[in-house]
C-alpha cells in the first residue's frame, strides 16, 4: 500500500480545548445591540435566553483557548476524531492536479457536525440547573443533534422544525422524537409570535426565522428552560473548532498544509469549525490560506446581503446583530440544502468578510447537486445537500488547478451525509429540480424591513 487514504487520531489526541478567534481578530466583530436601548448586550442580557456560560463565551474577546469541559470530551470519543480523508478518487474523475482532501463529520450517527455544539449547549445548560430546552431546527439536523444531547444529559427538549422541511423531511421528525423531544412544525399555533405570522400570511412554509422566534418565545416563557441555537452564534462557531483542531494535526499527519479550505455556509459554523484553526495561522504566522464560504445562490448573504445591524429571527426577539444579511424577513426559495436558507452571517463571519480575510461564493441548486452526484459515486459516501455546496466549490477548485497545472492542496468540510435526504436526489435523478435566482429587487425589498441602526 503506497498511498494513505484516511489520517486517523486516537482518542487522547482529541483536543481538550476550543479556539476562540476572537481573542486573535485584530478587528474585533461589532458588539450585539439591545434592540429597545441600542446599547451592547451584556452577558447577563443574553443569559435571560441562553445558559450563562455560553453567553459568556459569545462576548468572549480574551481568552483564545477554552477548555473543553471532561464530560463533553467524554462524549466526543463516541464519535471523534472524525477522518481526514484524501479523495483520490475525485482527483482521478476530475484529472486534476490537486490534492483534495476532506475531514468527514458525517460519521457520527446523527450524521452531521451539529452535534459538536449540541452536547457543549446541554451539558452547560444542565450544570446550570436548567430542565428544560428548546430550538429550532430547518432541516432537522441540529433538532437531531439537540434531542440525542438532551437525553445524554437529562434535560427535556422542545423543537420547533420549519413546516416546509418537515414536509420535505418527515423522517427527521422521526429521528427527534425517537430521542424523546416533543416537536412541532412551525409557524404554529402554540406561540404568540408563530400565531401573528399564520394571521399575516395562512400559507406560510415557515423560515428559520420564524421557528427561532417561537423557541425563544417559549424559553423566556417557560421556567427553567433555556433556548439553544445549532448556528451563526459565536459560542456555536467555538464549540464547532474541534473539527478543524483535529484537521490540523491530520493534515500535518498527511505532510500538507491546505492552499484552500472550503466549507458550506448556512449560519456558519462548519465552516467556522473547520477554517478558524487555520485562519489562526493566517492571523498570526503569516500564512495565506484562502477561505472561500459557499452559499447557495438562492440565499447569498455573503456575496449580495448588506452589512447592517439586523435581527436573527423573523418576530425581532433576538437581540441586533451586526452581519451580512439579506433582511431577517427574507424568504429563500425552498432548496432541498435546509441548513443553508438562513438570512444572515454572524457576527465573527461578517467581520472576517469585510477584513477580505474570507470570501463567500454562490452555488446554484443543480451544480451543488451535480458535484454530489460524482462524490457519491468517487467516494463512495452521498453527501447532505448541504455539503454538495462544499464540493461543488472544491470542484471549481480542482478545475482551476488542472487549467494551471498547479497541484494546490484543497481542504473542504463535509459536514453530513445525506442518508435521509434521498427525496432531495429523487427529485434531483429524475430532473425535477431547478436552479432559483434571485433578482437585485427582491433583495432590496427584503433589505427595507432591516431596523435602520448606524454602524459604529
Ligand atoms: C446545519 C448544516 C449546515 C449549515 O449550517 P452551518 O452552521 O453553516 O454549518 C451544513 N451542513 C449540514 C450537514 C448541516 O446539518
Amino acid at each position: 500500500m503506497s498511498k494513505q487514504k484516511k489520517f486517523i487520531l486516537q482518542e487522547n489526541e482529541i483536543p481538550t480545548q476550543w479556539y476562540n478567534i476572537q481573542a486573535d481578530m485584530v478587528n474585533k466583530p461589532l458588539p450585539l445591540l439591545n434592540p429597545k436601548t441600542k446599547q451592547p448586550v451584556t452577558v447577563e442580557d443574553l443569559a435571560h435566553i441562553f445558559n450563562l456560560e455560553c453567553s459568556k463565551q459569545e462576548l468572549d474577546t480574551q481568552h483564545a483557548w477554552i477548555d473543553i469541559p471532561e464530560p463533553v470530551r467524554e462524549m466526543y470519543t463516541y464519535y471523534r476524531a472524525t477522518p481526514l480523508v484524501r479523495a483520490y478518487a475525485l482527483e482521478k474523475a476530475l484529472d486534476t492536479p490537486a490534492h483534495i482532501y476532506f475531514k468527514n463529520e458525517s460519521v457520527n450517527p446523527l450524521g452531521s457536525h451539529k452535534i459538536n455544539s449540541a452536547l457543549a449547549q446541554c451539558y452547560y445548560c444542565k450544570q446550570e440547573g436548567t430542565t428544560n430546552v428548546t430550538t429550532e431546527t430547518g432541516a432537522g439536523q441540529w433538532g437531531a443533534a439537540l434531542s440525542y444531547a438532551a437525553k445524554i444529559f437529562g434535560l427535556e427538549a422542545a423543537v420547533y422544525q420549519v413546516k416546509i422541511s418537515m414536509q420535505q423531511k418527515p423522517y427527521r421528525s422521526s429521528i427527534m422524537r425517537t430521542f424523546g423531544a416533543t416537536v412541532e412544525g412551525s409557524p404554529s399555533m402554540s406561540t404568540r409570535a408563530g400565531k401573528d405570522i399564520i394571521t399575516r400570511d395562512p400559507h406560510h412554509q415557515g423560515s428559520l426565522g420564524t421557528a427561532i422566534s417561537e423557541a425563544i418565545e417559549l424559553a423566556t416563557t417557560t421556567p427553567h428552560c433555556k433556548y439553544t441555537l445549532g448556528s451563526v452564534l459565536n459560542h456555536v462557531s467555538l464549540h464547532q473548532t474541534v473539527i478543524g483542531l483535529e484537521a490540523e494535526k491530520q493534515m500535518a499527519m498527511a505532510g500538507e498544509y491546505p492552499d484552500k479550505v472550503i466549507a458550506c455556509f448556512g449560519g456558519g459554523s462548519n465552516f467556522s469549525g473547520l477554517a478558524f484553526p487555520f485562519m489562526r495561522h493566517n492571523l498570526l504566522d503569516g500564512k495565506q490560506t484562502e477561505f472561500i464560504a459557499a452559499e447557495p445562490s438562492s440565499c447569498p448573504k455573503l456575496t449580495r446581503g448588506k452589512f447592517e445591524y439586523d435581527f436573527g429571527d423573523e418576530a425581532g426577539y433576538t437581540p441586533l446583530l451586526p452581519m451580512y444579511t439579506l433582511g431577517h424577513d427574507f424568504k429563500p426559495a425552498n432548496i432541498h440544502a435546509g441548513g443553508l436558507r438562513y438570512h444572515g452571517a454572524g457576527t465573527i463571519i461578517s467581520q472576517l468578510v469585510k477584513d477580505k480575510l474570507m470570501h463567500g461564493v454562490d452555488i446554484p441548486q443543480l451544480e451543488a447537486f451535480d458535484a454530489g452526484l460524482l462524490f457519491s459515486r468517487t467516494e463512495g459516501i452521498i453527501p447532505a445537500p448541504e455539503s454538495c455546496h462544499a464540493i461543488a466549490s472544491t470542484i471549481r477548485e480542482a478545475k482551476k488547478c488542472k487549467e494551471s497545472g498547479e497541484a494546490k492542496v484543497l481542504l473542504f468540510s463535509l459536514s453530513g451525509h445525506g442518508l435521509i435526504d434521498m427525496t432531495a436526489y429523487e427529485s434531483y435523478l429524475s430532473g425535477d429540480l431547478r436552479n432559483y435566482t434571485i433578482s437585485d429587487e427582491d433583495i432590496a425589498q427584503s433589505l427595507q424591513n432591516v431596523p435602520q441602526v448606524p454602524m459604529k
